[in-house]
């Protein structure tokens, strides 16, 4: 089996607001996602799907274009099912560009489940759990609208909330102590500041005045770099303290481990730059007696159903996760959703990533730069 065609197909899809505005968190405002979906097709007629998702720079219009000048060319003519080798080709071919490399290497893994007859997640060494326990996001607003969002998620099931904080110290302790009253104690409450907080001191002296209110953890507090910081931070507060900006790839693990910078760590499949990159982070942290959980970009549909197989095959995976992308999208572009509900993400069905992409709603919210081929682009929203 050759691969002969890869599209990448960038799209603006739009998120669903909260308290009637743009959701939002220090990252800043996200009225829509712009990420990118992947095809590649074969000469044996069988197509996979990926989605290149990033949510810093929202820039699924250059990743696309990265796929198209720099990683479809050592792709065309090679066999799809040899991923392990398909990934460092295209690391040979291109240093960064992680999301990309991404949503190609879950296309790939879609065309060897479908190959094989089996699901991804039997691919990655098989179910070690039913379903996956959820966390939900609460993005920024008055303490009182993000204490009341947080119980209709738990009237949804959600036993774990995130509350997005990172503004100035009042807001944050205020915000943190509203959800858990509005919660009670039996809700998982994580903080997670998205690198708000300027200095060691800052974050620790916030800290220590949320530890009232219980926080399950605090999410990367300091910038991503600041590895020194966050094992400072960690020394001083009774609360775990979680590096998510802090590891993209396994390379980024291994530092995080070396320097104690974190209790936990969040894993991304788009950071990380595929399915297998992800695998070898839960692995090093596994080693170094760390528990894991799944980030999220957040995805739509594809990108969500891969994280998902990842995370029903991780022994590591020992938190609840953030595999639930397609509730912060008024549109997931699969055509059949996938089954999340109760506060569980649960097995996609059927071979692959068990999704179908929505080719008509792809093509309503295709970005129209670059153009692209094969697909039909509509004008963007
Ligand atoms: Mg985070």
């Amino acid at each position: 089996m050759r691969i002969t065609r890869i599209i990448a197909q960038p799209v603006l899809v739009p998120r669903r607001q909260a308290y009637g505005r743009d959701a939002a968190s220090a990252l800043g405002a996200a009225p829509a996602s712009e990420h990118g979906i992947v095809t590649i097709e074969t000469d044996a007629g069988l197509t996979g799907h990926g989605e290149i998702c990033s949510v810093f720079s929202r820039r699924g219009r250059l990743l696309c274009r990265d796929v198209e000048l720099n990683l479809e060319p050592v792709l065309i003519g090679q066999d799809p099912r040899r991923i392990a080798a398909l990934a460092a080709a295209m690391d040979r071919a291109l240093e960064g560009s992680e999301p990309a490399k991404a949503g190609i290497e879950m296309a790939l893994f879609d065309i060897l489940g479908k190959a094989a007859g089996l699901p991804v997640y039997q691919l990655l060494g098989g179910l070690v759990r039913e379903r996956i326990s959820l966390s939900y996001s609460i993005p920024f607003g008055t303490p009182a609208e993000m204490a009341a969002f947080a119980r209709e998620r738990i009237a949804e099931g959600f036993r774990t909330v995130k509350v997005k904080v990172g503004r100035d110290r009042d807001t944050d302790v205020e915000t943190v102590r509203a959800v858990r009253e509005a919660v009670g104690g039996d809700i998982r409450v994580r903080v997670d500041a998205n690198m708000g907080w300027r200095t060691p001191n800052e974050a620790i002296g916030i800290i220590r005045a949320m530890e009232p209110s219980r926080p399950e953890m605090i999410e990367q507090p300091l910038p991503g770099h600041d590895l020194d910081g966050l094992a400072r931070v960690r020394a001083a507060v009774g609360v775990p303290i979680l590096a998510d900006e802090s590891v993209w790839t396994p390379r980024d693990a291994i530092a995080v481990v070396k320097r104690g910078a974190a209790d936990f760590v969040n894993v991304y499949v788009s950071e990380a730059g595929g399915l297998l990159k992800a695998a070898g982070i839960f692995a090093i942290c596994e080693a170094a007696g760390i528990p894991c959980m799944i980030g999220s970009m957040p995805e739509t549909g594809i990108g969500t159903a891969a994280q998902i197989h990842l995370g029903l095959a991780m022994n590591n995976l020992q938190i609840d996760s953030d595999t639930c992308g397609v509730l912060y999208h008024e549109i997931d572009l699969i055509e059949t959703p996938l089954r999340i509900e109760g506060g569980f993400a649960y097995p996609p069905q059927g071979p692959g990533l068990g999704v179908r992409p929505d080719h008509e709603a792809i093509a309503r919210h295709a970005l129209e730069d670059p153009p692209r081929r094969g697909l039909r682009a509509g004008p963007a929203d």
